[in-house]
């Protein structure tokens, strides 16, 4: 157990460009509030911690601790997995599947021992995959490990359809659901502007709002493309995710979640708007999806239980 309460304490294992974007991103949030870094690198982690540290005075009072050993782990209140290999120039997310299988069943274990009361939020990918294994790996209970999931596709996705409506991407209720890669889904036939149906909107058009998920969907080939990486839209959702379990804020998000019966699916982690608290996953809620949207959901879980079965150790 924790010995207070009231310490909030994230460790981000993995501190690589997504690891180290969150933390910074974190740190100017502000309400952590401990953030530990887990790397192997000790005197690359020497630098982060100093350069996060100067950043401390125009910001929020945090510690800023590093290690390269996992048993130092202890008092953890969100893990943020972000360890692993990344996609290469031209490479899906689902190719790293088995490298990143193998990292995550060498580190989730040890990371519950270090914090057993923890919760779990993985971001390496292939996410959706890795949030199953690491409930798996870890005996975690499907509420306290999910995946940032499309967290960051459906932040592109209302980013895009801003560009020709007339609101901040905000005020814009539309969900890319699905798997975090090439089968996710955009929901149109249930997306609204204040309650407005989206399609009812004189600016909109299939077409567009077709352009815009293409965009969405696209949008990591394109990065990676052009800068090799992609770190700032997700460092954003992550520090969204975790803004949501400090101030046990009970926000909708599109996390990674394990389905039980969602639209006759089982058995995969895969993203459905969720509510999230201080304890992890509160309920998944069942957004209306068409018969077209339907069958993207249940083709998205057939994709990933074909690719998690082929790369899981035998
Ligand atoms: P990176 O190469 O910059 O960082 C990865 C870090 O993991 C490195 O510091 C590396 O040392 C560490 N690492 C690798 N194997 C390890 C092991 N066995 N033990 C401990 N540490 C290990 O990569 P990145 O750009 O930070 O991406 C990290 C992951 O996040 C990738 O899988 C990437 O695809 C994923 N990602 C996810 C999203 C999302 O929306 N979920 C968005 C962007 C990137």
């Amino acid at each position: 157990m924790k010995k207070n309460d009231e310490y909030f304490k994230v460790a981000i294992i993995g501190a690589g460009k997504v690891g180290m974007t969150a933390a910074y991103a974190l740190l100017l949030a502000g309400g952590c509030h401990e953030i530990a870094l887990y790397g192997r690198d000790k005197g690359k982690m020497l630098g982060e911690k100093l350069d996060l540290e100067h950043a401390m005075a125009l910001s929020h009072k945090t510690k800023i601790s590093i290690s390269d050993n996992l048993a130092e782990l202890s008092g953890v209140d969100v893990f943020i997995f972000c360890a692993g290999a990344a996609q290469e120039r031209g490479e899906t997310r689902l190719q790293l599947a088995e490298k990143n299988i193998k990292i995550v069943d060498s580190l989730v274990p040890k990371l519950l021992e270090a914090s057993p009361d923890a919760l779990l939020l993985m971001v390496t990918n292939p996410v959706d995959l890795l949030t199953l294994r690491a409930g798996e790996i870890g005996g975690v209970d499907s509420k306290r490990v999910f995946g940032s999931g499309t967290l960051l596709d459906t932040a592109r996705f209302r980013f895009h359809l801003s560009e020709f409506l007339p609101v901040h991407p905000r005020s814009i209720h539309a969900y890319v659901l699905g798997e975090h890669g090439d089968h996710s889904f955009p929901v149109i036939s249930s997306a609204n502007i204040g309650g407005q149906p989206l399609i009812s909107f004189p600016e909109f058009s299939r077409k567009k709002a077709l352009e815009a998920y293409r965009k969405a969907r696209d949008a990591a080939y394109s990065i990676i493309e052009s800068k090799g990486a992609t770190y700032y839209g997700i460092g954003a959702s992550i520090t969204k995710i975790i803004r949501s379990v400090i101030t046990n804020g009970q926000s909708v998000l599109s996390l990674s979640a394990t389905i039980d019966e969602y639209y006759s699916q089982s058995g995969m982690a895969i993203s459905v708007p969720c509510i999230l608290g201080r304890n992890g996953i509160e309920r998944v809620i069942k957004v209306s999806l068409d018969n077209e949207e339907q069958a993207q959901l249940a083709a998205g879980v057939a994709t990933l239980k074909e690719v998690y079965y082929a790369s899981r150790p035998k």
